[in-house]
């Protein structure tokens, strides 16, 4: 009895003391002590007597005693565990303010740290800053994507503003890629723009798109459209290719190099003058560029940080006044002009 009284006393002393865990040692040595003096070469020995209980006892207690513990540590490691999971997001890379700006995607688990690590690490290049490319460069922007570069050889113009959301009516007369550069980097100042006031010719298409690891393409002429193709089979970069009019978007990811189909492959011949409008000729919903510029951009997080099915071979087509969305497959044509006798 006083053996037990013994660990109540050292635990209240430790409580006094302020002892914390260290109690608990002082307890161990207690209990060998205990065992000691009850060991069976021992017996009869008068301290035995006036502490309490037998040997056997005393084992089975410490070896609860030892469970009891054991068990203690193991669901505090397994607590400890689980707080530090998102650890591979408290990288040096991230200071403590982007850690918090991205906390919503650390959150999901298809991307979390080392997705935005791999996000802040991308470079994506973006073709067009109008109706598409402005959502997608926003949204890209916002996303944590490190280094954005965008081409375009325009300036803004009061009719973009219906639907270009990323520039403002004080920019007018501004080259649309500073203005875009503006606005992303007050959106997020931790990433880097790149800005290319010219058009994208046969001259600078190459050496640009291999400068990066995925091309989004908003142009809305099939020439730049095909051009922009063209270079990144020629580099196996993946691009992201969306396009509007009127009411009705489409949008797929073209990557030849992993067997899916190019641009070529699904759209092989110039369409005739007057069949594929632009949207200066037939006119354009505003909120309907920024559907399909943010799909496109919601593809971009998808394949760069390899979250979900992505659309290759796939073309995903939004009639708006339908209220509609399909996705339709597209193959490989080995006889693609682009892309054909590269790799088929
Ligand atoms: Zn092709």
């Amino acid at each position: 009895m006083i053996g037990l009284l013994g660990f109540a006393g050292l635990w209240a002393l430790g409580r006094w003391r302020g002892w914390g865990e260290r109690w608990l040692l002082f307890a161990g040595l207690w209990w060998a002590l205990l065992v000691l003096v009850h060991l069976p070469v021992l017996a009869g020995n008068p301290a035995s007597r006036v502490l309490g209980g037998d040997f056997r006892a005393w084992l089975v207690f410490g070896l609860l005693g030892g469970l009891a513990l054991a068990y203690r540590e193991g669901l505090r490691a397994l607590r400890r565990r689980k707080v530090a999971a998102p650890e591979p997001s408290a990288t040096p890379t991230f200071r403590e303010t982007e850690l918090e700006r991205y906390a919503r995607h650390i959150l999901l688990r298809e991307i979390g740290g080392a997705g935005q690590k791999r996000l802040k690490a991308a470079r994506v290049l973006v073709v067009g800053a109008g109706g598409l490319g402005s959502p997608a460069l926003l949204y890209l922007a916002g996303a944590g994507v490190g280094t954005i570069g965008v081409i375009d050889s325009d300036v803004v113009e009061g009719s973009n503003l219906q639907r270009q959301v990323i520039h403002t009516d004080a920019r007018i007369g501004m080259p649309k890629v500073f203005s875009a550069e503006a606005a992303m980097k007050a959106l997020n100042p931790f990433i880097e723009v790149r800005p290319y006031n010219r058009k994208l010719d046969d001259e600078n298409a190459a050496g640009l798109v291999g400068d990066y690891d995925l091309v989004l393409d908003g142009t809305d002429d099939f020439d730049t459209r095909d051009l922009v193709n063209r270079a990144c089979v020629a580099a196996g970069v993946p691009l992201i290719s969306g396009a509007i009019t009127q009411w009705e978007g489409q949008l797929s990811l073209y990557h030849p190099a992993q067997g899916g189909p190019c641009y070529a492959c699904v759209f092989p011949v110039r369409p005739a003058p007057g069949l594929a409008p632009s949207c200066a000729e037939a006119g354009v919903a505003a909120p309907l560029p920024g559907v399909i510029g943010a799909m496109m951009a919601m593809e971009a997080v998808k394949w760069i940080t390899g979250a979900g099915t992505g659309l290759s071979g796939r073309l995903m087509i939004h009639d708006a006044l339908l209220a509609e969305t399909r996705v339709i497959g597209v193959k490989r044509r080995t006889d693609c002009a682009v892309c054909g006798s590269k790799t088929g």
